[in-house]
């Protein structure tokens, strides 16, 4: 593994080479790095980097994460606004923490987290902004909902204040090879096109596409790639290395 700036960079050759492959524009994939289990000096180094949009999936750890982030931003003469996109399955119990201090949700799978995360979300902040996670593959004890049910959360999530729905996300299994994991992200890109026929305010985001298979979902139609390994090395390391 090269810095995480090499890293970045790699990362980033590599979503412009699918964009070309599939006809599309660069710019029309986001980058979120995904820098869970990876401490605040590994964030400072991609943002000094140039990246911005950063996911975390454990709520107290990317709490903790924002609040080391903005300590260092307030030691810095120009830095730059971060977006904080909080990608996991969330427990109702944590979702005030997420609601004050994330712009994002992918991982919304119940009304009933998006009414609290709705409620709890601070006023004079800007609406969470969400996506729904779509159980695509059928996976077994899986966070998501079932695509059929999709239609109807969405609708009820886009009638909530604090809230703007974005989009769809998905975790699909580790595919067997490319093949496979293309069929599974069109399987989400065409619910996503279903849902935008049917809902009154169109849907932007489609989050789908790890460090294994982001070639893959961008020539699906991926709006958002969530990358962490092939970022940041891999977290068993990063676990021993902090626990000597
Ligand atoms: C950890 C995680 C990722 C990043 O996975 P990599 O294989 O390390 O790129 C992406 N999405 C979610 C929801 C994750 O929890």
């Amino acid at each position: 593994m090269g810095s995480i700036s090499t890293q970045l960079e790699l990362v980033r050759k590599r979503i412009d080479k699918a964009c070309t492959d599939a006809g599309r524009q660069p710019r029309s994939v986001t980058l979120l790095a995904v820098s869970k289990t990876f401490g605040p000096q590994a964030v400072i180094e991609a943002v000094q980097a140039g990246q911005r949009d950063f996911g975390e999936n454990y709520v107290q750890e990317g709490v903790d994460k924002i609040a080391a982030l903005e300590a260092w931003a307030r030691t810095q003469d120009r830095a730059p606004p971060l977006r904080w996109h909080f990608i996991g399955a969330l427990q109702s119990n944590k979702t005030r923490a997420v609601a004050e201090h994330f712009d994002w949700v992918h991982g919304v799978d119940r009304l009933k987290i998006a009414q609290r995360l709705s409620e709890q979300r601070p006023a004079h902040l800007a609406p969470l902004q969400v996506c729904l996670q779509i159980n695509i593959d059928g996976g077994l004890n899986k966070a998501g909902v079932a695509p059929q049910d999709a239609l109807a959360l969405a609708r009820a999530v886009q009638g909530l204040p604090g809230l703007m729905l974005r989009g769809l996300m998905t975790i699909p299994e580790p595919a067997i090879d490319q093949a496979a994991a293309l069929r599974v992200h069109e399987r989400a890109r065409e619910l996503w096109q279903t849902l935008n026929r049917q809902l009154q305010q169109p849907l932007d985001t489609l989050s789908m596409g790890m460090s294994a298979d982001l070639e893959a979902a961008i020539s699906a139609g991926s709006t958002c790639v969530r990358v962490g390994t092939a970022i940041f090395g891999s977290r068993s390391a990063a676990a021993a290395s902090s626990h000597p």
